[in-house]
């Protein structure tokens, strides 16, 4: 099964100029959401995963199934204010400006073996913060697996030491 025929790609979406990779149709569409699914299970079984955590909100439509297909747990990341307990939180720079992600202080146990999900590898801004705040933890990210890739933006060299998984480049 071709994914990308599952991705729609919107142009001047957000904002002029950009070409935004939308999700939804693989999600709307069972097969290719399991297909996407399995291949990324398939990913978390060989690095002996027993965690699966994502940003929101898109992390959290590639990484649920996944952990519950494995019987293991998920632990969201969100934006400040959004968990009700005690957090932990790293902030990042964006194109313009800082944003900051939080999550859980009792999210990871100390050990375990995470995975980190997101729909999308752009800049890989989001995804060195989420790592930042596994091993705050004491978790072991043992790889990070996202639908898709935009290359261009070099957002590997963000996550050098990292093992990636990646369905789909643009
Ligand atoms: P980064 O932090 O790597 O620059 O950006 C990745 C984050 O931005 C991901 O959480 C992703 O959901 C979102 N994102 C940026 N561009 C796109 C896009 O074209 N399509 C989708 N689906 N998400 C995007």
């Amino acid at each position: 099964m071709d994914l990308k025929n599952y991705i729609a790609s919107i142009e001047n979406y957000p904002k002029e100029g950009i070409v935004f990779r939308d999700i939804s149709p693989l999600m709307a569409d069972g097969e290719a959401y399991r297909a996407a699914t399995q291949a990324i299970v398939e990913y978390a079984k060989e690095k002996e995963v027993d965690m699966v955590v994502g940003p929101e909100a898109r992390g959290f439509i590639v990484g649920c199934p996944v952990a519950y297909e494995m019987s293991i747990g998920f632990a969201p990341v969100r934006k400040p204010g959004k968990l009700p307990r005690e957090t932990i939180e790293v902030s990042y720079e964006k194109e313009y400006g800082m944003d900051t992600l939080t999550i859980h202080k009792d999210a990871i146990k100390p050990g375990q073996r995470v995975l980190i999900t997101d729909d999308l590898l752009a800049t890989g801004g989001t995804i060195a913060a989420t790592i930042k705040l596994v091993e705050e933890l004491g978790g072991i990210v043992v790889g990070c697996a996202f639908l898709i890739e935009l290359t261009d933006l070099h957002g590997r060299d963000n996550i050098k030491d990292y093992d990636i998984k990646v369905l789909m480049e643009y």
